[in-house]
């Protein structure tokens, strides 16, 4: 007996049940299992047809990642050679029926599209996600996914790896029905009518040919270009699909495996692997075990109507979670509240919410002026202003108000959580909830622990931030925390550059080339230049210490009051469209200023440019990282990912590190963070210094 698969026959039927929780993971067995139930039904003269069916939540939800992850370094791994098993269930004489629910993803959906039909629960979805995690379909998906719902579609699927519903696979022919009813009563139905056989691999009816397809190639590379820049494993995907035109169904296959085995072996796969274990990994948090006692946090109030605290409103309310809001004036409450539903408006114009989605949670949060009812919250953030003074004194106000099981939180991005949980009475309580804008949108929260934040009160926020659909990373209490605390040296390198002879716009090019989201200098303008100088003056870096360098030019646009967008002016010119254009004023401010400083001028390549800032970056988050504030190299990896448009094929900063060599980064820094030196000089990685501190 198969543990993981279970075989017995119903009424004549085969009913072959997989039951490897929690998601019946292809791991080593299931294939076995699944061959052998096969084999055993078309063996038995009682057994009419044959249904497929996972135990527990879903069917096959995918491959075994770890087994993925193996193979993409190159260790030995486990993975399911597939092919044989796929060709058995398709060419068995008695009919397979797929009953499909949850999630059928990847090597799921390819299993699953081996069988003759497919019968789906109605809230059940399907797609093949592998694009996720860098690699293509390798078991023969690209092959047989366009033969059930022809190329276009098919292309669309496996270029993006969003899955599809079950009504939306109905209509494509990616299963044949869909019940509302108990899915193995209605797949054994199925069964009983099914009539003979049909293979998927003989349905050529919908492949059309290599050249009428020619423009459907060329949109799905268009597609991957814009949906995925800079990806490989879109483009193999379609290529793969390419060949399930041209090549007969044996040859296709073929080729898919090659190009499967290039995605494997390369740095992106390896990176988008680490970024799928990397998000998985930040809820392990030394000393905070699984049993920790998390608090209910149903009831949410919120201190400041601006633009965070108005988007940590929406980002509540979108969970079910009923929020108090409070704002000191009157005009900033209106104007908070009209922003949320400005926000919500386009989400409806885009088909994200309904009206009638939207009404519910505009119903879920109630503007306020005072306290009224903060005294039964679940939790209280702070969203006010960036100002210590400030902070302290809402502080000492909820300390008075909130219930004893309360969580403080504050959304401050700079200043110190033990000084602000100093004036409380309960500094154990208090912890950072720093979102990022728009905080509706953005899934990064980064959770700062304070030196007396306890426990119970940090692992309730890691799970607040999963309630909310979002990935809390904790860090430690220092000056701008993780993120924010790299993109100091980030931005200065940056205006290094263009006091040498670069411009902003020559920088952000190569920065968005690289594939950051935003150039460093766009991104100055959108969060305020303002902004930027107001925290280096509370963190005190506006004082050089003695022999360092200060970049000179932001500092002049704030006195001349170009704050960056919000002014229509900052290190660009901005029409009403908010679309930065390059300003002749600010080349030729930059040129004199550093004319006045005797800095000689020179010309960048690109690759300089990545070297001097994405180098910056790593740097510091290896001192962060040595220093403790990082739990791991890979939590820094998912916040940049998450929080600063930081490309997710490259793996964030710290893997890109890994995969460009840190002995290469350690050579054009000055100076190499102790970490860093250390590490390039033992020939290692920040992995690797991650697996032995685990
Ligand atoms: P904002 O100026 O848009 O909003 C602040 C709001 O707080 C205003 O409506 C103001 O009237 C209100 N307020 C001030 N004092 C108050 C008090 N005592 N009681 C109630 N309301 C009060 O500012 P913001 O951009 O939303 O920033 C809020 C906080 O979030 C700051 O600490 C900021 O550093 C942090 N933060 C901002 C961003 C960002 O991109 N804007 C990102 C992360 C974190």
């Amino acid at each position: 007996m198969n543990p993981l698969v279970r075989y017995e026959v119903q009424d004549g039927i085969a009913v072959i049940t997989i039951d490897n929780p929690p998601v019946n993971a292809l791991s080593p067995g299931v294939p076995e299992g699944l061959a052998e139930s096969v084999a055993s039904a078309n063996a038995d003269d009682s057994v009419k047809a044959i249904v497929v069916i996972g135990a527990g939540r879903t069917f096959i939800a995918g491959a075994d990642i770890k087994e993925l992850e193996f193979a993409a370094w190159g260790q030995p791994a486990k993975l399911p050679a597939l092919h044989e098993l796929l060709a058995a269930i398709e060419d068995s004489p008695k009919p397979v029926v797929m009953a499909l629910h949850g999630t059928t993803f990847g090597g799921g959906l390819e299993v699953a599209m081996s069988g003759h039909y497919r019968v789906a629960s109605r809230s059940g979805a399907m797609g093949q996600p592998e694009v996720n995690l860098g690699i293509i379909p390798g078991a023969e998906g690209t092959q047989r996914l366009p033969r059930l719902v022809g190329v276009e579609k098919a292309i669309e699927m496996c270029v993006t790896g969003k899955p599809i519903t079950a009504p939306d696979a109905l209509a494509c022919g990616l299963i044949d029905s869909i019940t509302d009813g108990d899915l193995l009563k209605a797949a054994k139905a199925f069964a009983r009518d099914a009539g003979a056989p049909v293979k998927t691999r003989a349905r050529n009816g919908k492949l059309g040919s290599p050249d009428a397809n020619a423009p459907l190639y060329a949109n799905g590379r268009a597609l991957a270009a814009k949906v995925r820049r800079g990806a490989l494993a879109p483009l193999k995907a379609v290529e793969a699909i390419e060949a399930a035109v041209a090549l007969p169904f044996a040859e296709g296959c073929k080729r898919e495996r090659e190009l499967f085995a290039e995605c494997v072996a390369s740095d992106q796969a390896r990176a988008l692997i680490h970024v799928f274990f990397a998000e998985r990994g930040v809820a392990k948090i030394p000393g905070v075990g699984k049993d920790t006692p998390v608090r209910p946090l149903e009831r949410v109030a919120i201190i400041g109507a601006g633009t965070m605290g108005g988007g940590i409103a929406m980002a509540c309310a979108n969970a079910g979670i009923s929020v108090l809001l409070r704002d000191t004036e009157q005009a900033a409450i209106d104007r908070g509240i009209e922003t949320i539903r400005k926000n919500y408006d386009v989400s409806v114009k885009r088909g994200r919410f309904t009206p009638e989605g939207v009404a519910e949670r505009m119903a879920r949060i109630h503007p306020q002026l005072d306290y009224a009812g903060f005294d039964s919250a679940d939790a209280i953030i702070e969203a006010a202003f960036e100002n210590m003074a400030i902070k302290k004194q809402i502080f000492a106000e909820i300390d008075a108000i909130a219930s004893p099981a309360c969580i403080l939180g504050t959304n401050t991005s700079t200043l110190s959580i033990d000084e602000i949980a100093s004036v409380t009475k309960r500094p154990e309580s208090v912890v950072g909830l720093h979102f990022f804008s728009p905080a509706n949108v953005m899934r990064l929260v980064e959770i700062v622990r304070g030196k007396a934040t306890s426990n119970e009160v940090l692992a309730s926020a890691m799970a607040f931030a999963k309630k909310l659909n979002k990935v809390g990373v904790v860090a430690g209490n220092c000056p701008g925390f993780i993120g924010n605390r790299m993109m100091f040296p980030y931005m200065y390198a940056a205006q290094f550059l263009v006091e040498e002879g670069a411009t902003p716009e020559q920088v952000d090019k190569a920065l968005t080339n690289f594939g950051m989201a935003m150039g460093i200098f766009a991104v100055d303008d959108m969060a305020g230049i303002d902004v930027a100088w107001r925290v280096r003056k509370e963190l005190g870096h506006d004082v050089p210490k003695p022999g360092e360098r200060k970049p000179m030019v932001q500092d002049r646009l704030f006195e001349m009051g170009r704050y960056g967008q919000k002014t229509g002016r900052g290190w660009y010119l901005y029409g009403d469209d908010r679309k930065p254009s390059p300003d002749p004023e600010v080349t030729a401010l930059i040129r004199k200023m550093a004319a006045d400083a005797n800095i000689p001028q020179r010309t960048f390549t690109d690759s300089e440019i990545i070297e001097r800032t994405i180098y910056a970056l790593i740097n510091e988050g290896a001192r962060i990282l040595e220093e403790g504030y990082a739990l791991r190299a890979a939590d820094i990896d998912t916040i940049y990912i998450n929080g600063y448009g930081f490309p997710a094929r490259l793996g964030g900063p710290m893997m890109f590190a890994d995969q460009t060599g840190l002995a290469k980064i350690a050579a054009s820094v000055t100076p190499p963070a102790p970490l860093l030196a250390r590490l390039a000089a033992e020939g290692k990685t920040f992995r690797e210094y991650d697996q032995e501190h685990a």
